[in-house]
């Protein structure tokens, strides 16, 4: 280690590093579509191995209790970007645009004297704003010869659009301003739904069969009658694109739903493989260019996903699988190799994060908190021990989840689905009736049995249902 390097990294070490003079990291941040952490081998996964997202787990910490605030792809990434709740962003729903003129991370880091970009997907409506260089899918966009928006241009490209996000990324890297830290934002459009892999793993775990989730077969006894409602099971509610065959006539109930589950699990971790490969690109790159001890790389995904788990694909609930990201992060100068961390952490306080890194004010308006100490495993006192949550897309025709919040603890959860008139998203006339859930985490972490009104989690009851009222407040939320 050169003299410079050593004294730096010993003012880091006694967190004295920010400040006049300090070095400011590079910040790549990687993020998926819909991985869920029980797909990623840092995570104990049963069904697959992804060796590069690994590297940052090992050469850093691994966050066991990171939480989205909203489980849905385009509120999640209004969060993430401003550090505030979906009811504050406005972007509640998979519609609602982010609103180019509102403050964000992206913004604040750039004014900072951060080079910024974006590339992959967006999936916030109107452009990009605070990036100097971003390259974005329409929309979804398309896993094979998909059309980006190279700084409002619109260009169609040959190839598997995760392999082409990778190389956007390692352009714009090998091109960027080397006078200026950077913020790159890689957002990979895999695994999202339909799954469809590239030529590399188009047969990878053929002739395989995937372990099933315990609850495949879930029939959502002592449950809400959202869980009963939601179009989102396994084979029932695929189409052929889903499949992408034919479904076998008369197969049906758990023969249906075992048939699919191969054929879908196999294609969303073919996906995913390409994702970790284009991971292992980016990591290799850092360390040619000998970037690696500067960079704080993150993993991570817009929320988590049930892999068959209650006999389900999609998210939006707030059960664990949909409620859980992934976050990996590695960052030599401060974060030891290996780490694991079970504080509680949002995507809501990813913006304060890179802020607190960068050596820049968190704006008043963010409702989150940096996490920085937390990754280096010196929790705050005062860190936060219950989390809120809320989803907004009441019944919508897909996946017809009914609209809740709740509020998790690192025992229990509580869930209030509010019901209300489907009104102009469906056929006007059901009326969905109020309910709630209660689970205890410890006993029952796979949420098979509310206990909600059960005499003996009366106290534990009373208390999550006070807790969420004091979080609606602190969050300016309005409850329904
Ligand atoms: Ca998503």
């Amino acid at each position: 280690m050169q003299r410079r390097d050593f004294l730096l990294s010993s003012l880091a070490g006694a967190g004295m590093a920010r400040g006049a003079g300090a070095r400011r990291p590079n910040i790549l941040f990687i993020m998926a579509d819909d991985h869920a952490s029980h797909a990623i081998s840092a995570y104990g996964s049963r069904i697959n191995r992804t060796p590069n997202i690994d590297r940052i787990a090992q050469g850093g910490v691994r966050m066991d209790n990171c939480f989205c605030t909203n489980s849905i792809c385009t509120p999640s990434r209004g969060v993430i970007l401003t550090g505030q709740y979906s009811h504050i962003t406005g972007v509640k729903t998979l519609q609602d645009p982010l609103d180019p003129a509102r403050q964000n991370v992206a913004k604040l880091l750039q004014a900072g004297g951060y080079a910024t970009g974006i590339v992959g997907k967006w999936h916030l409506h109107k452009d990009p704003a605070g990036f100097d260089y971003w390259n974005i899918l329409p929309g979804q966009g398309a896993y094979y010869d998909p059309v980006f928006i190279e700084n409002g241009e619109k260009k169609k490209h040959q190839g598997y659009c995760t392999d082409l996000i990778g190389d956007f990324s390692l352009n714009w890297l090998k091109g960027r301003p080397k006078d200026k830290p950077f913020f790159l934002m890689c957002h990979h459009k895999a695994p999202h739904r339909n799954w469809q892999p590239g030529p590399k793993y188009a047969h990878l775990f053929d002739g395989q069969t995937i372990p099933e989730p315990d609850n495949l077969f879930d029939d959502y006894a002592h449950r809400s009658e959202a869980a009963h409602r939601a179009r989102m099971r396994v084979g029932e509610n695929m189409n052929r694109n889903d499949v992408k065959t034919d479904f076998p006539p008369g197969l049906k109930g758990n023969d249906l739903r075992r048939w699919a589950y191969q054929l879908y699990i196999k294609d969303y971790l073919r996906c995913v493989q390409s994702v970790d490969d284009n991971v292992g690109r980016l990591l290799d790159y850092l360390k040619a260019e000998n970037l690696e001890q500067d960079t704080i790389v993150i993993y991570t995904s817009d929320q988590g996903f049930f892999l068959g788990d209650h006999g389900w694909f999609d998210k939006r609930f707030m059960y664990e699988e949909s409620l859980r990201m992934p976050f990996l992060m590695r960052y030599p100068r401060e974060i030891k190799p290996g780490g694991l961390n079970r504080d509680m952490v949002l995507n809501l306080d990813f913006a304060e994060t890179f802020l607190d890194y960068a050596g820049l004010k968190v704006p008043a308006d963010m409702q989150g908190r940096s996490f920085r100490q937390n990754l280096r495993g010196r929790t705050p006192k005062d860190w936060r021990k219950s989390m809120y949550y809320r989803y907004w897309m009441h019944l919508t025709n897909d996946h017809y989840v009914a609209a809740h919040y709740g509020v998790r603890t690192h025992t229990h959860k509580l869930i209030y689905y509010y019901g209300k008139p489907l009104g102009a998203t469906g056929t006007g006339k059901e009326i969905t009736p109020p309910e709630w859930e209660l689970f205890d985490l410890k006993s029952d972490p796979r949420e098979m049995r509310s206990v909600y009104g059960e005499a003996e989690y009366a106290k534990v009851q009373a208390d999550l249902t006070k807790e969420m009222a004091r979080l609606q407040e602190l969050y300016r939320d309005t409850p329904a």
